[in-house]
């Protein structure tokens, strides 16, 4: 008997524009370009079961939307990779736009004390609800499931090729973040990818100076010094003792700044800590001599200097080889040179690092010469836009990695319409 196969016709879909990626970039390209021209096809396709999943995590589950810095200049500064490129797009869409965009379409944000802008509700599912609402009411297609395995150009337009279908249109956004499928096929059209490492991550130290101490945060600068001592990186803020290490905005600033630096020590490098913020080594020895002079009966241990956390004051003096009953009379000039150094270069060594808050960030992705900033289009393949972590752009953590989403969204949605 002879066996009869069937093939499956593929469909072919045509549409205006494409974009690839249900995310927070995705998403705020097809509302801005429906938003501008409704008459537009406009299909997102989404590989995934649920769309914005990563905006559904965010921000501890209440998406830290964007970050109160309204000078484009200063806003470039949290970007590690992408500073210059994004300071022209800034001018078009940043913050201010962020709050004005969300509000008009009833989403209040709200300031946190640190910057940090969340929505009013404090739930991240209002940014899901809005952008599922909105693409509902302009007629996007939203198909989900649809896993994109090849892209080609085929006479002036753009064949896609998905789990469930074909797809054909003049315009494609790439918006898959740190997904290396896609950049392999953005490889394979000859585009540079710049290979993914780890950004934004707090750092794995043991040391029984700050064991005891988990919890305690205070103001310091932190130095990243190779071998020779000489200073690699350094950034100051806030500094916070976890259990595991050091975190707070000092530290991931560095991992972010370093994520390049850091990954070929496999994490293992040294680094030294001014409790003192601005206050040099000279300068805390002459005030501790002051101290002996005025306090000659006073136990060192016992009470903190220099709004130091009295814990962290106890476990330096310790440090220092000075003991529990050691008055300011008592102690020697070597042992107040070890205390100076103790609070103003701490030496400590890092092995290893650890996720913060679950807020997995990649430095890597299209090489941001390959693209022009005034459209987000590749300057390879006409016809061809990126927007949001597939490109080779990520920031600090506060809100500057969606305000990248967005950014780029917005620029690509006022391109592909035209
Ligand atoms: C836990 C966590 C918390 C965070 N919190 C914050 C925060 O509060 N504030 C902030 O600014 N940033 C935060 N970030 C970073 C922020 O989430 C990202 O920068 C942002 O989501 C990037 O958006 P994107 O649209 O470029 O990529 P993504 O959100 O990663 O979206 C890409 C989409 O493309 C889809 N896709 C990939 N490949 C394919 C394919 N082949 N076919 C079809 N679809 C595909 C993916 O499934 C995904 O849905 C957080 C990150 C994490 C992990």
């Amino acid at each position: 008997m002879r066996r009869v196969f069937r093939f499956k016709k593929r469909s072919l879909i045509e549409a205006d524009i494409i974009i690839i990626g249900g995310g927070a970039a995705g998403f705020f390209t097809a509302i801005n370009a429906a938003g501008k021209n409704n008459k537009l096809k406009i299909v997102l396709l989404e590989r995934g079961k649920d769309v914005l999943t990563k905006v559904k995590v965010s921000g501890g589950g209440r998406c830290n939307v964007t970050h109160a810095e309204f000078v484009p200049k200063d806003l470039t500064l949290n970007y590690p990779r992408g500073e210059k490129e994004l300071l022209g797009p800034f001018h078009s869409f940043m913050t201010g736009d962020t709050i004005e965009w969300f509000e008009n379409r009833g989403v209040a944000l709200k300031i946190e004390e640190d910057g940090r802008m969340f929505p009013v509700s404090n739930s991240s599912q209002t940014i899901i609800d809005l952008f599922n609402s909105e693409t509902q009411r302009l007629g996007i297609d939203v198909l989900k499931s649809h896993s994109v395995k090849s892209f080609l150009k085929q006479d002036e337009k753009w064949l896609v090729t998905t789990s469930e279908g074909d797809f054909i249109a003049k315009k494609l956004v790439i918006a898959t973040g740190s997904n290396p499928k896609i950049w392999k096929l953005l490889e394979d059209i000859g585009h540079t990818i710049i290979p993914p490492v780890p950004s934004l991550f707090t750092f794995n130290i043991k040391d029984s100076r700050i064991l005891d101490l988990p919890g305690i945060a205070t103001e310091a600068a932190v130095k990243v010094v190779d071998e020779s001592g000489k200073v690699q990186l350094e950034s100051e803020g806030p500094l916070l003792i976890t259990h595991w290490g050091m975190s707070g905005p000092a530290i991931l600033k560095l991992s972010a700044w370093g994520a390049r630096i850091l990954e070929p020590t496999n994490y293992h490098f040294s680094i030294k800590v001014n409790w003192l913020l601005g206050v040099s080594e000279e300068n805390t020895l002459e005030e501790l001599l002051d101290l002996k002079m005025s306090n000659p009966k006073q136990t060192i241990l016992k009470y903190a200097q220099f709004e130091l956390p009295k814990r962290l004051w106890q476990s330096l003096v310790q440090a220092s080889g000075i003991n529990e009953t050691e008055t300011w009379a008592d102690i020697t000039k070597k042992k107040l040179q070890n205390l100076a150094n103790q609070i103003c270069d701490s030496h400590f060594d890092v092995k290893g690092k650890s996720t913060f808050k679950e807020e997995f960030v990649t430095a890597g992705g299209v090489d941001l010469k390959e693209v022009n900033f005034k459209t987000f289009e590749s300057k390879l393949q006409s016809g061809l836009y990126f927007a949001g972590e597939v490109l080779n752009i990520d920031a600090i953590t506060g809100g500057f990695n969606f305000q990248n989403a967005w950014t780029g969204g917005y620029v690509v949605a006022q391109s592909v319409v035209k």
